[in-house]
């Protein structure tokens, strides 16, 4: 029965989300959207208890693609954080800030930094890249993110205060030129520091939401003491270098898990 509730938790949660929206917005688009999301959640999960090895990967394009392709270019919305910045400041509960509400405010209270593991589009990019397991220990640089977090509040705020017309086509080009920036800095770092998520380490402004928030997930990797034998292999092929033996919520980079499962998978012992 727990394995049960635990194939079905996401896309219960997702479709609740999708009909309360739907109902209280009286919009369509956004029981589609949802339903879309956790579905793909679903499928992502399905495949991993058949043991199907890119389970992770299939669902991060199916989500990432969507977002980026169809609802970043092809419907114009901002989803970046500069997005959200937008939304927030125009007093609307729309797009972006529905989108972080979920995703990456809210959310990762019962789903964790999920959100980076399964949807993200950036990281959908830098998970192809050849460093999925980091070969040196993490470095210290993690103060980048409240400088490029802050960056991008002053920037959208001085739209704002300077009363630049047009800003929503202003924030179309800031999508396509900050996606851009991303993924060249993402690609650089993570050969220059062998990491392929060196930039979710250390840059990305969205963990500054995504972290404390994550710290009281109700999903996360627990280990089984009686099973685990401290082989040390679910750290050496963990992206993020959480110390996933230790249960308490204050574990080695406990907020960095990105919940992909490579613990689980690669556990000689089935302890996680
Ligand atoms: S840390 Fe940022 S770039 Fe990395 S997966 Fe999460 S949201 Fe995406
Ligand atoms: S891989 Fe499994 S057995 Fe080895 S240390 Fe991690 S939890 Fe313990
Ligand atoms: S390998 Fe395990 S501990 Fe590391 S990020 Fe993935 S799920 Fe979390």
């Amino acid at each position: 029965m727990k394995n049960i509730w635990h194939r079905f938790f996401m896309l219960i949660i997702f479709e609740a989300v999708a009909i309360t929206l739907w109902l209280t917005k009286d919009n369509f688009f956004y029981l589609f959207n949802f339903s879309y999301i956790g579905l793909s959640i679903y499928l992502g999960i399905f495949l991993f208890i058949k043991k199907y090895k890119h389970a992770r990967r299939i669902v991060q394009l199916l989500v990432g693609l969507y977002m980026l392709i169809y609802l970043g270019l092809i419907c114009n919305e901002n989803m970046q954080i500069e997005g959200f910045w937008y939304y927030l400041f125009t007093g609307v509960f729309e797009a972006a800030t529905i989108h972080y509400a979920v995703a990456k405010i809210f959310g990762p209270l019962l789903f964790g930094r999920g959100w980076c593991g399964y949807a993200c589009w950036t990281a959908m990019v830098l998970d192809f890249l050849p460093y999925k397991s980091p070969s040196q220990p993490r470095k210290k640089l993690g103060w980048i993110r409240y400088i490029t977090f802050m960056v991008s509040l002053v920037f959208v705020a001085s739209l704002f205060l300077a009363k630049v017309g047009n800003i929503e086509r202003i924030m179309f080009w800031a999508f396509i030129v900050g996606n851009l920036a991303y993924y060249a800095v993402g690609i650089a770092l993570a050969f220059a520091f062998k990491d392929n998520r060196a930039f979710c380490k250390y840059i990305c402004p969205i963990t500054v939401f995504l972290k404390p928030m994550s710290y009281f997930s109700v999903l996360r990797i627990k280990c089984d003491k009686d099973k685990c034998i401290s082989c040390g292999k679910c750290k050496r092929v963990c992206p993020m270098n959480v110390d996933v033996t230790d249960n308490s919520r204050k574990r080695k980079n406990g907020t960095e898990c990105i919940l992909c499962m490579e613990c689980v998978r690669n556990c000689p012992k089935d302890a996680l």
